[in-house]
């Protein structure tokens, strides 16, 4: 029997029929890019039994996208090598396609979608997916669903846009359990058997044709020739649900019993670094919380009786499991919660008191204003925003308590909020695997005023806005080490990477413009 998929989490994208005289059943992976844990997968399958068609799986992945770079290819391609060396039930067949050039995989979708009884794909919130698959859904003469997988609420479960994450949390504490009662399948493609498949005509076999094992063992061949911004090196995280399976394990049965007490210190290492791979679907919030909940030997009984919007006690799990439960539910979804409803990347989507008090205090004179160009090179008067710049030019990350100190000191050394906003979307989705995700936008409005509220003492530059200086992070958090780590020379041995802007950088000249530091 097939596993029920909530309703609230299937939306049709047009009104066609499911024809099921058609070959295959077609699920094409966007954004869950796993083979398990995935009310997308769960959805295609149940619609191949119910139809008895063989289930075909495309995951493409493009080059045309805003920031492509040999980065986020690389951590990709790495997450379709381990879903092409799954060991797949007859009448399953996986696709993955990596675009040889740009444009040339144009037409692949609506040639597969041709031969296909429905298809199904991924509800992502944000960046180009919901676009890319609206088009498709218009183009294709069959029926085309979107299915949420995205976190433990259900996106269409509430259509309030919560301002604040206290009131978030009191909203998840009332009516997250029986959504949580609602999982999918951890192995979705255990003991099926579908119909076999017969062989896709040749014109899409060679006009498209699939990466080889071989190929996706060897990302660099299939990524270092497009046009895409080969300056943006690699990180040295592995992408793929394996690497997300062995980092979820490290986590739960090693740095979590530290996470409350350490979780702000950049040099410790505490947090669960899952960010990257939850954003490319490599691992689901669902298989997190479910190893979590099986570590705390949690159940529903636990939690306490009335909500309170408070991010302890709630849960009645052990301390650090409870802060680390709020940032996956509370702090996770809130931005998710957002970004499908509402414009999540613009200066106008930011809390009123929060522009009027960036607008009074834009005649502020500030003592230090940089260009986008100066913010890349990391070539600020102050050494622990520098490193935390390079830090994620390197890495593709930072830690997450140096990531707020970067993002108000964009603010305060740039012309004005609009300014800032510009240049933290654009450095944090070039440079960050994380990035071009709701929490980006979470992240980078937080900086900005929203989940916030107004502080005193008025200052100037910030305004009301909520203030941090890098000497006060420097007495809060041990940074010595972190410092000489990141470096202008870099710890022995690393790679540079340089940053010259890359192909995004005309997009920026704005910078080039204003910026005139007093020094
Ligand atoms: C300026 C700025 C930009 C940011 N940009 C991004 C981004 O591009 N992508 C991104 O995923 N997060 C972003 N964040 C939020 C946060 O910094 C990261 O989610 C967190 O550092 C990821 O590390 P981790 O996986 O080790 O987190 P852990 O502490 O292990 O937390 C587990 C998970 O909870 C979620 N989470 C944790 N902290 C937050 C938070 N503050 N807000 C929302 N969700 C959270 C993440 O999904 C994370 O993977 C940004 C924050 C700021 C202030």
């Amino acid at each position: 029997m097939s596993v029920p998929i909530p309703d609230l989490r299937v939306r049709a994208l047009n009104s066609h029929a499911i024809r099921s005289e058609s070959d295959y059943v077609l699920y094409w992976m966007v954004a869950n890019r796993r083979l398990r844990w995935n009310f997308s997968l769960d959805r295609a399958v149940h619609w191949a039994k119910e139809l008895k068609k063989p289930l075909l799986i495309l995951e493409a992945l493009r080059t045309d996208y805003r920031w492509a770079s040999d980065r986020l290819h690389r951590f990709v391609i790495e997450g379709m090598c381990d879903n092409a060396s799954a060991r797949l039930p007859a009448g399953v067949r996986y696709y993955p396609y990596v675009e040889p050039k740009q444009g040339a995989g144009r037409g692949l979708v609506a040639a597969l979608a041709r031969r296909a009884a429905v298809i199904v794909s991924d509800d992502f919130p944000c960046f180009f997916l919901p676009r890319m698959l609206e088009a498709a859904a218009r183009r294709a003469n069959v029926r085309f669903e979107a299915v949420d997988s995205n976190g433990l609420l259900p996106l269409r479960a509430t259509d309030r846009v919560f301002t604040l994450a206290h009131s978030f949390r009191r909203f998840l504490q009332k009516e997250l359990l029986p959504h949580l009662r609602q999982s999918p399948r951890a192995e979705p493609l255990a003991g099926l058997k579908l119909p076999k498949h017969s062989a896709l005509p040749d014109d899409i076999e060679q006009r498209w044709p699939a990466a080889t094992p071989a190929g996706l063992q060897l990302p660099e061949s299939l990524y270092g020739s497009l046009e895409i911004d080969h300056q943006v090196r690699p990180a040295s995280m592995k992408g793929g649900s394996e690497a997300a399976d062995r980092r979820l394990q490290a986590f739960v049965e090693g740095k979590l019993k530290r996470y409350a007490d350490d979780r702000n210190q950049p040099e410790q290492d505490v947090p669960s670094g899952l960010s990257p791979y939850l954003h490319f679907g490599h691992i689901s919030a669902h298989e997190i919380w479910d190893r979590l909940t099986r570590h705390e030997k949690w159940t529903e009984s636990c939690v306490a009786e009335k909500p309170s919007g408070s991010a302890e006690g709630w849960w009645g799990m052990s301390g650090p499991a409870e802060g680390f439960a709020d940032q996956l539910l509370t702090w996770r979804e809130l931005g998710y919660n957002m970004c499908w409803q509402q414009e999540y990347d613009t200066y106008e989507s930011l809390p009123d008191w929060a522009r009027v008090t960036m607008e009074e205090h834009e005649g502020d004179k500030r003592p230090y204003l940089y260009s986008i160009e100066e913010f890349e090179r990391a070539e600020t008067h102050d050494p622990l925003w520098n490193a935390a710049q390079r830090q994620l030019v390197r890495e593709g990350l930072i830690h997450n308590y140096l990531r707020m100190l970067w993002g108000k000191k964009i603010y305060e050394w740039s012309a004005n909020g609009r300014d800032a906003l510009e240049t933290m979307i654009h450095l944090n989705n070039k440079y960050a695997v994380d990035g071009r995700n709701p929490n980006s936008y979470s992240g980078i409005g937080w900086v900005l005023g929203r989940y916030d509220r107004a502080w005193g003492p008025e200052r100037k530059i910030f305004g009301k806005l909520r203030y941090m200086t890098s000497e006060n992070t420097a007495k809060k958090v041990r940074v010595k080490r972190y410092l000489e780590t990141y470096s202008a020379a870099g710890p022995p041995g690393l790679t540079r990477v340089a940053c010259d802007g890359g192909p995004n950088r005309s997009i920026h000249s704005f910078g080039a413009k204003l910026a005139r530091t007093e020094r």
